[in-house]
């Protein structure tokens, strides 16, 4: 728009046009010089006009017609230089329609040659066409306007040379605060970025020749910032640059909206969404990994099977008793994971069974370094020690047994097969049983400590060691039905520590 003058209030209508109907909510802004002119108008500064609420555009032909009645007014208050900002509900009846518009006008008295700003918002859907009271005195302007939109001028040196009066209600600190210190409350890291690119956008502005329309374009932002009484609100700014009678820039006008209630509905969504997103994320992972771990023991069977029907009658007798051995132990491998499973997801529906019972310390124990044992190809790698054998602890026998069957396959999966693994149990005097259970293997590097505990989060130095990343995840979930803590005592490349602290009596 290089030459304003021609953008009269004429051809507002297919500006108009080209930014689609005009809704309800939507907002006409225009910028009169001292003379009288229409410098510079902007239509639905907010970006919320949509085409389903005004089938037909009739209500845009009647905001259309509504502002070429109510330019005239303010033209001529424009010449007038008027010192009072002005506000009125007024009703426009058009083709039929009746529709209520709230007008401001503020006149610029910081702008070297004057001039006045005028909104026009449609706020039918706030006052009932039927009952609004039209006369100028009805005392609703922009301080008793609900939605409290700030109007703004900035100069082309950059200084802010009006705000509404409204900003009072939206920030809490009165204009005359604000116009020496328009950052007031905006402390916010995303928020002063903003604000750097609109001053940039700005800069631009003013060094450039013969603007273009594209330069012209009203410009929309979010930000954070904090009220004078501590409130977080968020709103959006549409800033649109205008130029002087030669096509020169000549400063910004613009608007700010609270859209707190808004962007609390969009975070919710976000967040929702966020949330589904990542059960999906975690249902394909859980798939992967569990189709991997099946994977391997299901072709040690399948090979086996292979071997043992092709050669049944050449093999001698120890192949084939390895043969099935090794059968054997993938069969039980997948047992144990599909017991990991279905822990894991018993637990996450909060369906995990708990029935403790009295369990002497040492039967227990022995029995699970037995089985885990039995699992391993290097068996009696454990070095199991009881101070007291005979002492009665309340558990729940089976989640207790994986609790310790996971640690102890753990110590044993991620050291060497020449390396023993150390299983301590002592008693306290104070109703507490400490079970350590330490490795000389890998160990667990610090960035991966916290996070071992999650369902198929693995350490970044096991990737070459068998795993799905559910074992401590199970361990977890049947400690804290005992009421139990687990510490993690590791140093890469030197081993681990794990131990478990369990109340004797848990109903104690
Ligand atoms: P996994 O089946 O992968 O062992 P876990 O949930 O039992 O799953 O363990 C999670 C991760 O914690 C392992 O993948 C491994 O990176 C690490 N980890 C657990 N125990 C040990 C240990 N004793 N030594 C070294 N790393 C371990």
């Amino acid at each position: 728009m290089k030459n304003p003058k021609t953008s009269n209030l004429q051809n507002a209508g297919s500006q108009n046009e080209s930014a689609g109907p005009t809704a309800p909510q939507s907002l006409y802004l225009c910028y009169f010089d001292a003379e009288g002119s229409a410098i510079r108008q902007s239509f639905g500064c907010t970006g919320t006009q949509s085409h389903e609420n005004d089938p037909g555009g009739i209500i845009s032909d009647c905001l259309r017609h509504a502002i070429g009645r109510l330019n005239e007014h303010s033209r001529n208050m424009a010449v007038i230089n008027s010192n009072e900002p002005e506000s009125s509900v007024e009703m426009v009846e058009y083709k039929g329609i009746k529709r209520s518009y709230l007008v401001d006008r503020f006149p610029l008295l910081k702008m070297p040659e004057g001039g006045m700003l005028l909104s026009i918002r449609d706020v039918s859907a706030i006052f009932s066409v039927a009952g609004t009271d039209t006369s100028k005195d009805s005392g609703i302007g922009a301080g008793a306007d609900p939605a409290a939109d700030v109007f703004f001028v900035i100069d082309n040196k950059g200084d802010l040379t009006f705000l509404s009066p409204s900003v009072e209600m939206l920030t809490g600190y009165p204009v005359n605060e604000l116009i020496g210190n328009p950052a007031i409350g905006i402390s916010d890291p995303k928020a002063v970025e903003t604000i750097a690119s609109l001053k940039s956008a700005f800069s631009i502005l003013i060094g450039k020749t013969g603007l273009s329309a594209a330069d012209l374009r009203p410009l929309h932002y979010k930000l954070a910032f904090t009220r004078k009484d501590g409130a977080q609100r968020w709103v959006e700014i549409s800033a649109s640059p205008f130029t002087n009678a030669s096509g020169e820039f000549h400063g910004i006008h613009g608007m700010i909206r609270d859209i707190t209630d808004r962007k609390v509905k969009q975070d919710q969504i976000k967040t929702t969404l966020e949330h589904e997103r990542e059960l999906s994320e975690g249902k394909s992972r859980y798939i992967s990994t569990v189709s991997h771990e099946f994977r391997t023991p299901l072709s040690i069977i399948y090979s086996n099977l292979q071997l043992l029907e092709k050669y049944r009658f050449e093999l001698d007798q120890e192949t084939i008793h390895d043969a099935f051995e090794l059968s054997r132990m993938a069969v039980k491998s997948l047992l144990r994971l599909l017991d990991k499973v279905t822990i894991i997801d018993a637990s996450g529906k909060g369906k995990l069974d708990f029935k403790p019972s009295e369990v002497k310390l040492g039967v227990i124990c022995r029995k699970i370094v037995d089985e885990v044992n039995e699992l391993e190809f290097v068996p009696d790698r454990i070095v199991l020690s009881i101070e007291d054998e005979d002492s009665v602890v309340w558990i729940d026998e089976n989640l207790f047994r994986h609790i310790f069957i996971n640690l102890l396959q753990n110590a044993l999966n991620y050291s060497e097969k020449k390396q023993k693994v150390t299983f301590t149990i002592k008693q306290d005097t104070s109703g507490f049983v400490t079970f350590v259970v330490a490795d000389q293997g890998i160990g667990i590097p610090e960035q991966d400590r916290q996070f071992i505990f999650e369902p198929f989060y693995r350490a970044g130095n096991s990737r070459q060691f068998k795993g799905s990343g559910l074992g401590l995840a199970v361990v977890n979930e049947c400690l804290s039905l005992h009421k139990g803590r687990i510490f993690l005592d590791s140093e890469p490349g030197q081993g681990s520590t794990f131990t478990v602290i369990l109340p004797i009596d848990i109903n104690e």
